[in-house]
């Protein structure tokens, strides 16, 4: 991995995520699109120390707390799996406030369940903007 960061420089989001949760995630931002709700990826990869960065937050360093995962005992699904990939991708609307709760999440997650993803808004604590693949140990053995 180069590490060609200049300022202002705008990380690809698409880079080391799964090829096919990218075309899945495609068809989601597509169909968001068509019926008026435009969208985009925010997040797709995401490092251990930015995970674990994520799992201070409402801890150790203020905020209210976004993820149960510390990124090394417990990692995310935006971590990088043993294939190589990232299994997970975050969603926000492009029109209005990005993540507004008047926004149609459960469109986008019923999209994203019709693709065949999981959606993170059916959690216990909902992460609306959350996409992932399904089963990533059988999936990459098959
Ligand atoms: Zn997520």
């Amino acid at each position: 991995m180069g590490s060609r960061h200049r300022m202002g420089h705008v990380p690809d989001l698409r880079l080391g995520v799964h090829p096919d949760l990218l075309a899945k995630i495609d068809r989601v931002l597509a169909a968001m699109t068509i019926v008026g709700h435009p969208m985009r990826i925010v997040q797709g990869v995401r490092t251990a120390e930015a995970q674990h960065a994520l799992w201070l937050q409402g801890r150790e360093l203020p905020g209210r707390r976004v993820t149960n995962a510390d990124g090394y005992q417990r990692k995310s699904n935006h971590q990088v799996k043993a294939d190589g990939f990232g299994w997970a991708v975050d969603c926000c609307f492009t029109t209005g406030e990005p993540f507004g709760e008047t926004q149609p999440w459960d469109l986008y997650g019923l999209l994203g369940k019709t693709v065949g993803l999981v959606w993170g808004g059916d959690w216990k604590k909902p992460d609306w903007d959350h996409l992932e693949m399904k089963n990533w140990k059988s999936y990459s053995e098959n």
